[in-house]
């Protein structure tokens, strides 16, 4: 299968609770290579705009308010399989019924703050990676600056 990408944040739960080392651990275990990474915060509009599918859900607010509530680390990764694969990782949105092993249940602390985001399709990654990076700063694993 064509190597391909997705996006992730490391959500601001886990970066305050000094999960940022752990999780890029797991990413790199897991044979996903980083294609561009940035701490960042994002405003209540950016947070918004990421979450806009959701705006009509009652924990839309709340949503919107945890996640701008500190610093992210934003990432673009690459691999085979990277959607799906990367879901699998992270496990259930909810970490009560995440797997043993994955992201979610090692390092979420409920529903909301469940630690990191991972993108639901090829399509979503390409935006959501453009939300985030210029091309200019996305590096393939040969080192050479690509498209998103
Ligand atoms: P993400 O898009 O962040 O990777 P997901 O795709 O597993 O998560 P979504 O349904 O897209 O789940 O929900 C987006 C985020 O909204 C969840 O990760 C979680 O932080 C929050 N969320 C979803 N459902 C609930 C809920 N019922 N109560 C509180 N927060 C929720
Ligand atoms: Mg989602």
């Amino acid at each position: 299968m064509a190597k391909n990408r997705t996006f992730t944040m490391i959500k601001p739960c886990a970066v305050k609770n000094g999960h940022i080392g752990a999780i890029l651990a797991k990413i790199n275990e897991a044979g996903f290579r980083i294609v561009a990474m940035r701490m960042t915060r994002l405003s209540k509009s950016q947070a918004e705009a990421f979450y806009g599918v959701h705006k009509e859900r009652p924990f839309f607010n709340d949503l919107v308010g945890f996640m701008s509530s500190g610093p992210v680390v934003a990432a673009i990764l690459e691999k085979e399989n990277a959607v799906e694969d990367y879901r699998k990782l992270i496990g259930a949105t909810n970490p009560e019924n995440a797997e043993e092993g994955t992201i979610r249940k090692l390092y979420a602390e409920s529903m909301q703050n469940n630690a990191v985001h991972g993108s639901d399709s090829d399509e979503n990654a390409a935006l959501e990676g453009r939300f985030f990076f210029p091309a200019n700063e996305c590096f393939s694993v040969e080192g050479k600056e690509e498209l998103v």
